[in-house]
């Protein structure tokens, strides 16, 4: 088959590689789609540790069911279409045990630490996969992955019911997350991004208002925030809008080093609850069930899917900032 693969930081290629073939309790998927994300920009340039090279990476996707190794699901068979929850959770440490599998001591992931997506063909533990219902294709099932993530930075962040809202960073996350807080009875949201078509989907989705940067902002007080972007300055921003008992959600993939600067006398005397949220933990069914329902909609984040070969330039337009979400179709 053939199959993207990361020789080292910065080196990727089209490659022919073997099919996978299913080992015990695990499917071949033959993908569909595959979406490209941050975090794949970042194992392409050698910051994300876990990562073994060569590797293929790509772990938002989805595809129909091929083969069978002994002991998968009897449902899952071939032709069925399924979404997959790339996360690899060891279940033995402490963690793990604890319920807290996406902290895992042993931490994994498909498209992550062992071969992913981007490839025509990818082996993964039947438990992982998901049926999807007829009606959504593999593009659609590819948004789950994603989604997944942002339902649980919102368990994290809690219940938003009639709180006012500001929300950092209209990509992929912002606005995946945005339909989220709107659907949970957030209200009203007001989105900050320095791309004025990101503003504009926003807005198309549900946001009251929106700003290019939280300067703008100077002097309003929102009860949650939330960062969907990473930079330290935003996340900054973000706490500074926050009303007293307000709550931050940080969402966004800062580097590993950054420092922000905060008030801790404001912290306790306002009452600030600040929260992270990393991956997904137990949400990929919820994920599924709110794309299935048409509760949350990714149209206006997607563009019409690539393949294998336009693999570089899909990389290019995200590290642009073009377009929203990218797909490659191998
Ligand atoms: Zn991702
Ligand atoms: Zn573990």
């Amino acid at each position: 088959m053939r199959a993207i693969v990361l020789d080292r930081p910065g080196a990727f290629r089209v490659a022919e590689v073997p099919d996978p073939a299913p080992r015990p309790a695990e499917i071949v998927v033959r993908v569909e789609c595959c979406g490209i994300c941050g975090t794949d920009l970042h194992i392409l340039a050698g910051e994300f540790p876990p990562t073994p090279y060569p590797i293929t990476p790509g772990h938002e996707f989805a595809g129909i069911v091929v083969a069978r190794g002994a002991g998968a699901a009897a449902d899952l068979t071939e032709g069925t279409r399924v979404a997959v929850d790339p996360s690899l959770f060891c279940g033995r440490c402490r963690r793990c045990r604890a319920g807290r599998g996406n902290l895992c001591e042993n931490w994994g992931a498909i498209g992550d630490t062992v071969d992913g997506a981007f490839a025509e063909y990818v082996a993964v533990p039947a438990v992982s996969a998901y049926r999807l219902p007829p009606h959504l294709d593999g593009q659609y099932g590819a948004m789950a992955e994603p989604l997944s993530c942002a339902v649980h930075g919102l368990r994290r962040l809690g219940p938003v019911l009639g709180s006012s809202a500001v929300l950092t960073g209209a990509g992929t996350m912002g606005l995946l997350l945005l339909q989220l807080l709107l659907r949970a009875g957030a209200g009203p949201v007001t989105v900050v991004d320095r791309i004025p078509a990101r503003l504009e989907v926003a807005r198309a989705l549900g946001a009251a208002a929106t700003a290019g940067d939280g300067g703008a902002l100077a002097g309003e007080r929102f009860d949650v925030a939330v960062d969907a972007t990473g930079v330290p300055a935003a996340i900054e921003a973000a706490l500074g809008l926050l009303d007293r008992g307000g709550r931050m959600l940080v969402f966004g993939v800062a580097p590993a080093e950054a420092a922000i600067g905060v008030s801790p006398f404001r912290i306790y005397n306002d009452e600030l609850t600040i929260v992270g949220s990393m991956a997904v933990l137990r949400s990929f069914g919820a994920a599924v069930d709110l794309l299935s329902s048409g509760a949350v909609d990714p149209r206006a984040l997607l563009a019409e899917p690539l393949p294998l070969a336009g693999f570089g330039t899909a990389v290019d337009r995200v590290r642009a900032g073009q377009g929203i979400k990218w797909h490659i179709r191998p």
